[in-house]
């Protein structure tokens, strides 16, 4: 391979073999004079472990640069004063997709990002946060050749930066998902989806497993909800791995499902076929076991929607919602679905 020394991949080739002094040094010549304000930084900063790939080089180095950056984002997005303080608190959401296998991205550091969005959403309005927040477009230059598991879960962890639940997606997300599909086509161009065979286009609207089985959203969708062996139940079809998501991209999986559900659910309920709370519990219970949820969550999300569908005049939906309460208030200490 020849010599990069003077091209701009010098930086990121410095940063996967750890020389973290050297990265910043060649990035401020690069830069000129201009010193990077904090949230350039800690963008930098995010991008560099990003393209330190697990496996590669010295892990122990990437773990520990890792948490370094953890620690930052933690004490500046807890800061509300900081001016920084939404783009550190979207970073601590992003920070899933930096471990894509999702195995080391702990559940403390999720309630942590939820809460301090929550708490400057409150502070600040929905305006001023998605000012602060790091961007999808922002992710993408600094990413550019990020793997297609690494831009579908940060396609999920924007999602729910940006509050987007319903609706056409937006600009920043719809560029997302082409980035995926752009990803899947570099890495697998003569691939298709396991489910419908279709070949991958650049518009397609993909899901990348933790396994890289990846297949379209819509058919991940209708295989999740549709009859299965309760031993494949979490498994992908293909090679058998679990599919494993971060807390976090899970809590995205479970809004679509639940959104889709309680749609269907108005659907039935208009056709005259009404779903009962048991079918709603069953289908809690099906997909908790297939994105690793637990089913009260998915409930919770689910009675959620079905409200707010109610609320926006899917009437018929009220009369599910008060069976579904009954069904609750007959539970003990709450409705427990796998017991139903
Ligand atoms: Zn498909
Ligand atoms: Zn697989």
């Amino acid at each position: 391979m020849p010599t990069n020394r003077k091209r701009p991949a010098a930086a990121s080739e410095a940063s996967r073999t750890g020389k973290r002094g050297k990265v910043r040094c060649r990035q401020r010549q690069g830069k000129g004079s201009k010193k990077r304000t904090v949230r350039e930084q800690l963008l930098v900063e995010f991008a560099a472990v990003a393209k330190l790939e697990p496996g590669r080089g010295t892990s122990r180095g990437r773990a520990g640069r890792r948490a370094r950056l953890l620690r930052s984002l933690l004490a500046i997005a807890r800061d509300l004063r900081r001016k920084d303080a939404a783009a550190a608190c979207s970073l601590l959401i992003y920070s899933e997709a930096l471990e894509p296998e999702g195995l080391e991205s702990p559940e403390a550091v999720a309630v942590e990002a939820v809460a301090a969005r929550r708490r400057l959403l409150n502070r600040g309005g929905r305006k001023l946060w998605d000012q602060g927040r790091i961007s999808g477009q922002e992710l993408l230059e600094v990413l550019p050749n990020a793997s297609a598991r690494c831009l579908c879960l940060l396609q999920r962890l924007v999602s729910l930066a940006s509050g987007r639940k319903h609706g056409e997606p937006s600009p920043e997300l719809a560029a997302m998902a082409l980035a995926t599909a752009a990803a899947v086509l570099r890495s697998d161009p003569e691939g298709s989806c396991a489910i419908c065979l279709e070949a991958w286009s650049p518009t397609a609207r993909l899901l990348v497993p933790s396994c890289g089985h990846t297949l379209h959203v819509d058919c991940f969708w209708a295989m999740i909800a549709g009859p299965c062996s309760q031993a494949m139940r979490g498994l992908c079809r293909t090679c058998r791995r679990p599919s494993i998501w971060s807390p976090l991209a899970r809590s995205n999986l479970r809004c679509t499902l639940t959104s889709a559900a309680s749609a269907a659910a108005a659907r039935c309920q208009e056709a005259g076929e009404a779903m009962g709370p048991g079918d709603f519990a069953a289908l809690c219970v099906q997909f908790g076991s297939e994105i690793g949820d637990r089913p009260s969550d998915l409930w919770n999300e689910l009675k959620q929607d079905l409200a707010r569908r109610s609320i926006r005049g899917f009437g018929c939906v009220s009369s599910l919602l008060s069976l579904i309460d009954e069904a609750e208030a007959q539970a003990a200490d709450g409705i427990a679905p796998e017991d139903l």
